[in-house]
């Protein structure tokens, strides 16, 4: 029988397929962070965003099982209604304090960080900034937002500048967006610079810190890279990555997180984090905040292989190995 829906996927899958863009998954065994097992072949890793292997971390587990035992397989409710476990406070405040903000609020993923964060501060009034090499859920957050998004060349500090000398004066708010630790690249957005433009011209900024927390700046993230701690306004990340375990947060002030649990959509619509996740979370950053020779090796490790291939000298974990077209 005709179907328009499968007839028009097919279409789409062959095009795809003849770009060489039709992807696939692949069952990957994960022995832990460095081993995997796939298609019948035991590898060595390097594709991994679980840079200190604390997904397996014996302590990470224990502790993840431990609250599962006490509270539960799920959070059975979006936090604003019952599905606020104890856990969360208690991760928000160490989150808090390792960023050197007022406040945190922890949401379900990074991507859902990114796409409520954004449309709750601004809107159709607003100008948005966003470095053209941004995440895809920064984009997703900036689109959800109707605000009037211009981007900027990659790390471009003369360009943004220029951009907010030609239409700050137009829009009611203004927001720059960017990730710390560019998740493709590897490189760092000059945050410090960045927060003194914003700061000049009454704008607002906020970093993507997915790549940076746990292995940039003893563990601190990008914010941090120069030494102290960069004017950046609102500090997001995940929890997905160097933390092991699975969610996003956002630091910032204590009015701005209140506004957050109040109105984010994603926040407010969406199921609290499984226990389990959130209690793996507190033990992950027990160790990161423990332990700096931990913290230091994903870089070192990258600096290695950056000389070793005669590359650019990493600046994170993230070593970009560019591969001509698709094929
Ligand atoms: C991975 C990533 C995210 C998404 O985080 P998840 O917790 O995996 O949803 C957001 N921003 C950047 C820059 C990332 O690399």
């Amino acid at each position: 029988m005709f179907n328009s829906l499968d007839d028009f996927v097919r279409a789409k899958l062959s095009a795809l397929e003849a770009a060489h863009l039709r992807r696939s998954l692949v069952d990957s065994f994960r022995e832990d962070g460095v081993w995997i097992e796939r298609s019948g072949r035991h590898l060595l890793s390097f594709s991994c965003n679980d840079y200190l292997n604390l997904t397996h971390h014996p302590k990470v587990k224990a502790t993840a099982i431990a609250a599962i035992e006490k509270y539960g397989a799920g959070a059975g409710a979006s936090r604003l209604i019952t599905g606020n476990h104890p856990l969360f406070a208690e991760l928000e405040a160490r989150l808090a304090k390792f960023k050197q903000t007022e406040a945190a609020c922890v949401f379900g993923s990074g991507y859902l960080a990114n796409a409520g964060i954004i449309p709750t501060l601004v809107g159709e009034s607003d100008l948005l900034l966003i470095d053209e090499l941004s995440h895809s859920c920064l984009w997703a957050g900036s689109q959800l937002s109707s605000a009037q998004v211009q981007t900027f060349r990659h790390n471009d500090l003369a360009h943004v500048e220029e951009l907010l000398a030609q239409s700050r004066g137009e829009y009611r708010h203004a927001l720059i967006v960017t990730d710390g630790v560019f998740s493709m690249d590897g490189d760092l957005a000059p945050l410090a610079d960045l927060g003194a433009l914003a700061q000049a011209r009454d704008a607002w900024l906020m970093s993507d810190d997915a790549h940076g927390l746990g292995v940039v700046a003893n563990g601190k993230g990008s914010v941090f890279a120069s030494g102290s701690k960069a004017p950046v306004d609102l500090q997001m990340g995940t929890l997905s990555k160097a933390i092991g375990s699975y969610g996003g947060y956002l630091c910032a002030s204590q009015p701005v997180i209140d506004l957050i649990k109040t109105r984010a959509r994603t926040l407010v619509y969406s199921t609290g984090l499984p226990p389990a996740s959130v209690a793996a979370a507190i033990a992950a950053l027990d160790i990161i905040e423990a332990d700096s020779a931990l913290t230091a090796r994903p870089l070192a490790n990258a600096q290695a292989f950056t000389r070793a291939l005669n590359l650019p000298l990493a600046q994170s974990p993230i070593v970009p190995v560019i591969l001509n077209d698709e094929m």
